[in-house]
């Protein structure tokens, strides 16, 4: 079978790239990290065999995770069961414990995850410090390195014109988030589904600007009555491949409700 995972070095910064062959067929794969011994998030179910496998090579002093989302956390049983003391916000480890009902799309795409039931040791690090950014999920966190200006970012860029949520997002929250981390003024950031971003600080900027701007023209089309539908139509354009998979969870028409709900 097929390697589902393939490692890629960035000088002290080892990319874990995972994918499986229906991903990759629809352009999904996530990336973990390995970085001063310590591991990034931790994948999806799916490529639980060669992600254990990997773990277990390389005897991470630590895992710290992002968010408690199927690609990130979602092997958080399998590294507890291998001893790896684990870092993650109350709010993730929560959710990793009672995992959310998944939709048909993503248990398809990731896998569903075991919830976590094996004791952890909590796992602090004070050069790799996890820092809340919520807007993508409730207990969003980046991962800063601020001695080498570093950060693992989750899913907190994934594109300047992402035109696409699914229902957990908060766009105005997430813009805030990209400030913030912005200021911070990381010389290098990873993200979770692009790899390694260019000029990371213009990057978050450019991303902030275009939400702070597709947010005021939802508002102002929300003021004068239009619906969901119409809103998406005009501002994001027509849905794509991703609103048929998901039947409707990740798209556009869920961007403009979550624009009205967080407003509302
Ligand atoms: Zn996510």
């Amino acid at each position: 079978m097929e390697m589902a995972i393939r490692v890629i070095s960035h000088d002290d910064v080892v990319q874990i790239c995972m994918s499986t062959v229906i991903g990759r067929s629809i352009g999904y794969d996530v990336s973990a990290f390995l970085c001063r011994g310590v591991v990034v998030d931790l994948g999806f179910p799916l490529v639980a065999r060669d992600f254990a496998r990997y773990l277990a090579s390389v005897h991470p002093a630590g895992a710290l995770i992002t968010h408690h989302h199927e690609d990130h956390g979602g092997n958080v049983e399998l590294a507890a069961t291998q001893g790896v003391p684990i870092g993650a916000s109350d709010a993730t480890l929560a959710m990793l414990r009672e995992p959310p009902h998944l939709e048909l799309h993503r248990r398809v795409i990731w896998g569903t995850p075991a919830p976590l039931r094996t004791p952890i040791v909590r796992f602090t690090s004070d050069a790799l410090r996890l820092v809340p950014t919520p807007g993508h999920a409730p207990d969003h966190h980046i991962v800063w390195d601020a001695e080498r200006e570093t950060i693992f970012g989750g899913d907190l860029f994934l594109g300047v014109k992402v035109r696409t949520a699914h229902h957990g997002e908060r766009p105005r929250e997430l813009a805030r988030s990209l400030r913030a981390t912005a200021a911070l003024r990381p010389r290098r950031y990873f993200d979770a589904h692009r790899g390694p971003v260019r000029n990371p600080v213009s990057a978050l900027g450019a991303k902030a600007e275009w939400l702070d701007e597709t947010i005021v023209a939802i508002e102002r089309r929300i003021a004068d009555g239009w619906s969901d539908r119409a809103i998406a139509r005009a501002i994001l354009g027509r849905e794509d491949l991703a609103y048929y998979v998901s039947r409707g969870g990740m798209s556009r028409v869920t961007f403009v409700a979550q624009v009205r709900a967080e407003g509302a």
